[in-house]
């Protein structure tokens, strides 16, 4: 029904969808034209009758799966060609035209970057509202949000912007406590619902927090909720005449192919299609749920409670970190272990790290949070995960918590034996001294099953010291080690045991 397509087409114009290449016309179907008029995004192409058609019966079906699937007071829905972060910076743009001398966007935290730049781009001051810490999960300080907009007056905010969706241990904001506030105050709400659509918990939250106060917009990602590739989002509004100011603020024509992938995804799978395809998500939900549980068990860790998240999951790496010595970096490899072992999705979050976006720095990136308490890694069971996902992950969870358990093991050994050196050395302090050594190559001295002596060790030892406090040297013809008598100073010593690059030096008494 495009125009290019008609036999006695003759095309005169500057746009007229013409195909060079035989593939690509057959990867659109031949469509050329997009969508939308050089003033509006939801208006009918004449040129292009079929991809309008096309375009508007996929912002009919998808109205109508995102009622079905919770929000049911939806007035109208306009699927774009950009991502959910795109959209978002769109739904801005046409908010700050109705509101020129507005410019805050209260934001409370989501460590996500795509969001958060979305109120940069669009030239706006994000007004950064901190988590509150409870029982380990993090939740919305809707006080913080009502006191901003008093502080900084109504008039010069743009709008609050909450999230669903979200990595655990942070639970979708308080939606409806923040509706109540800006419908009290008169600020408009919008909704970061990216990957929301899946999850009945967070429909079901912008339904009710409309139902009992204001949300005027809630955006999603097409990719995320229902399995097409990325490049589409969903703006969904509860005003028509604010969804086609959001349309009209769209420049010129877009690309047809988010909306075709859509529109072909939802034909083929149909309204039962996509319930069943819900339901499965919420079998492997509670799947990945108890497997880790199961696993967080066997090592000492815990699932944080987070049931209302039902989507993303996190498992504390607390017991992992002490293994691990303290170390963080440790942490970060163990994500990189899995990684590397094909797993993608998990974060591995060290709760350390600092990020700039802009004009904003946020401590312990990724933990939506400046001090979560212990580092933690993520999984989701997201639309289209199945059970095997699941298994196979658990595998490669198992196989890293093993792997790092005995290296860290391992480790502590050894420090706990350095440890006893370590005790002994900050006895130098107090002007303390050696009086014996003994060079082996064992952790054990003591165990002469078949020591090698570290002959290197010894020779570096002698160079850097030249033995000047040395009063006697034995050495044991059965074990080969070397025993020496020695009056040096602890600091001394200190030094001369990293110079030498000396692991199996052992200090046998202290004066
Ligand atoms: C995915 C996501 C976005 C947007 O990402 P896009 O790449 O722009 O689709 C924004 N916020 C959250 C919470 C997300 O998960």
């Amino acid at each position: 029904m495009d125009s290019n397509n008609f036999p006695d087409n003759c095309g005169v114009g500057e746009r007229e969808a013409r195909f060079s290449s035989t593939l690509v016309a057959e990867r659109h179907f031949f469509f050329g034209h997009g969508i939308g008029r050089s003033g509006d995004i939801a208006e009918v192409q004449p040129k292009a009758a079929g991809s309008s058609i096309l375009a508007k019966l996929t912002n009919s079906i998808t109205l109508d799966i995102l009622k079905l699937s919770g929000v049911s007071s939806t007035k109208g829905c306009l699927v774009l060609p950009v991502a959910t972060g795109m959209a978002l910076v769109l739904t801005l743009l046409a908010l700050k035209q109705m509101k020129p001398c507005s410019k805050y966007v209260i934001w409370p935290r989501i460590d996500q970057k795509s969001c958060f730049k979305s109120i940069l781009t669009a030239g706006l001051v994000p007004l950064v509202v901190e988590n509150i810490l409870k029982n380990g999960h993090l939740e919305t300080d809707v006080e913080s949000i009502e006191k901003y907009i008093i502080d900084y007056g109504s008039e010069n905010i743009l709008c609050v912007m909450t999230t669903t969706s979200c990595f655990a241990p942070r639970i979708p904001d308080r939606l409806e406590e923040v509706a109540i506030i800006c419908k009290k105050l008169s600020v408009v709400h919008i909704v970061n619902n990216a990957y929301g659509v899946q999850s009945s918990k967070c429909m079901h939250l912008i339904q009710q927090a409309n139902r009992v106060g204001r949300v005027d917009v809630f955006v999603q990602s097409t990719d995320k909720n229902f399995m097409v590739p990325v490049g589409g989002a969903i703006v969904a509004a509860f005003d028509m005449n604010l969804l086609s100011k959001i349309s009209r603020t769209y420049p010129g024509r877009a690309s047809a192919s988010p909306v075709t992938d859509l529109f072909i995804t939802l034909l083929s799978l149909g309204v039962e299609g996509y319930k069943k395809c819900l339901e499965d998500r919420k079998i492997v939900y509670e799947y990945l749920l108890s497997s880790l549980q199961e696993v967080a068990k066997l090592y000492n860790e815990s699932v944080v409670e987070t049931r209302q998240n039902q989507i993303s999951i996190a498992i504390t790496l607390k017991h992992l970190y002490d293994i691990c010595g303290n170390d963080y970096n440790k942490i970060s490899e163990f994500g990189s272990f899995l990684f590397k072992r094909s797993v993608s999705g998990t974060r591995v979050v060290t709760t350390q790290e600092e990020k700039v976006i802009g004009p904003n720095t946020f401590c312990g990136w990724g933990a939506h949070y400046n001090n979560y308490p212990t580092p933690y890694l993520t999984a989701a069971a997201a639309l289209g995960a199945t059970k095997t996902d699941v298994d196979r992950f658990i595998k490669k969870l198992n196989k890293a918590f093993k792997h790092f358990y005995k290296n860290g093991l391992m480790n502590l050994q050894k420090e706990s034996h350095g440890s006893s050196l370590n005790s002994r050395e900050t006895m130098c302090n107090e002007g303390s001294s050696i009086n014996s050594l003994t060079f082996c190559n064992k952790m054990d001295c003591s165990d002469s099953s078949n020591p090698v002596l570290d002959k290197t060790c010894f020779k570096n030892f002698q160079k850097f010291n030249k033995f000047d406090s040395v009063k006697n040297v034995f050495k044991n013809d059965a074990s080969k080690n070397i025993f020496i008598d020695i009056n040096i100073d602890c600091k001394k010593f200190q030094r001369l045991k990293k110079a030498s690059s000396c692991p199996s030096l052992h200090m046998e008494k202290l004066h």
